[in-house]
């Protein structure tokens, strides 16, 4: 069978995913898309580049990395308190396989139907595997979050669990084998409604990509304070301390990354308030901490002082080659 051509590829799996949006004046197969944003509202954008071997394994489930390939973008409009509207997507493959592009559009556009995402253009080369995915959408004017926000005496929340996701990558590395850990890296779930609630409540937000302390640095850092932090409040789930201890866990928790969770700051006068609505928000968040006056983090496990280095993953860092 002759491989597919570039057009081909697009028509076959890239157009008409306009998730019945009636915003979109001109989608995929113009030169460009021609959209229409809502009177009243921001539009934010986000961006994210994967590229293969680096962000995603190599190998890894084509599904699973068209999933990943959006849902990283979703994380970062949760944290801006956005909701996600119309993506591009720019791909760079090896070749045209269609087994792999197949899959990697069933991904891509499940997560984009269940967020009323529009797939409205792109471009399809050939060459090493990678995806770029940008997504613009809306808040209401002036109201979106930022990680700059927070003062001393805010109460430092996050949502789900954390150290799911690097807990599965391993399992997945060692056995090759799918397993309920590495649904959580396979598949990440962007907290996109959590952070649309956020809005009037939460003074400052990251989404936790790197692991939480190198974006729990990021915050402080951005809103200029410093704070204290529990170890013992760090949000694990069952299935993950079930396979690590307490330690192991607690590592994979602060230092893991893709945990894709939303990390924010509630002012100190509506923490009360915030705890009582919170079981009703879309996912469970627990409180790690308080911002405080200056720049010094401290950490405690059940008030014993602990040390616990403020890094994670980074790209340009050379220390570990
Ligand atoms: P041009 O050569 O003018 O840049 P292309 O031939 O690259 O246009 O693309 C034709 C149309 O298909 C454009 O609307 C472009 O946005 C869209 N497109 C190309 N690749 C993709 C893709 N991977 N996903 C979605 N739309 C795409
Ligand atoms: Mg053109």
């Amino acid at each position: 069978m002759r491989p597919l051509g570039e057009f081909e590829i697009i028509r076959e799996f890239f157009e008409g995913h306009e998730a019945g949006r009636d915003d979109i004046a001109i989608g995929v197969g113009d030169d460009g898309a021609v959209l229409c944003p809502p009177a009243g509202k921001d539009l934010v954008q986000v961006v994210d580049a994967l590229v293969a071997g680096i962000h995603f394994p190599i190998g890894l489930s084509p599904r699973a990395v068209g999933h990943r390939a959006l849902a990283v973008n979703l994380s970062d409009m949760a944290a801006m308190g956005a909701k996600g509207a119309w993506a591009t997507l720019a791909l760079s493959l090896p070749d045209s396989d269609e087994h792999w592009l197949a899959d990697f559009a069933a991904g891509f556009f499940e997560l984009a139907r269940r967020h009323d995402v529009a797939l409205v253009g792109g471009d399809t080369v050939r060459g090493p595997l990678e995806i770029v995915v940008q997504v613009t959408g809306f808040v209401d004017h002036g109201k979106a979050l930022r990680r700059s926000g927070g003062s001393p005496g805010d109460a430092v929340f996050v949502s789900g669990t954390l150290g799911d996701a690097a807990a599965g990558l391993r399992r997945l590395h060692r056995t090759g084998e799918a397993n309920p850990l590495a649904q959580r890296f396979l598949y990440p779930q962007p907290r996109c409604e959590l952070g649309q609630q956020l809005i009037g409540w939460a003074s400052a937000v990251i989404d936790v990509s790197d692991g939480l302390a190198a974006d729990l640095a990021r915050l402080l850092q951005a809103s200029n304070c410093g704070g204290r932090f529990c170890l013992h409040d760090l949000p694990l789930s069952e299935a993950l301390t079930n396979v690590c201890d307490t330690d192991e866990s607690r590592y994979l928790a602060l230092h893991g990354g893709d945990d894709y969770e939303l990390l924010f700051a509630i002012p100190a006068d509506r923490v009360t308030e915030f705890e009582r609505i919170a079981p009703n928000l879309p996912t469970p968040v627990a409180k790690i901490g308080t911002l405080e006056e200056g720049d010094a983090v401290s950490w405690f496990d059940d008030g014993t002082p602990v040390t616990v280095a403020m890094t994670g993953y980074d790209h340009f860092d050379r220390a570990g080659d």
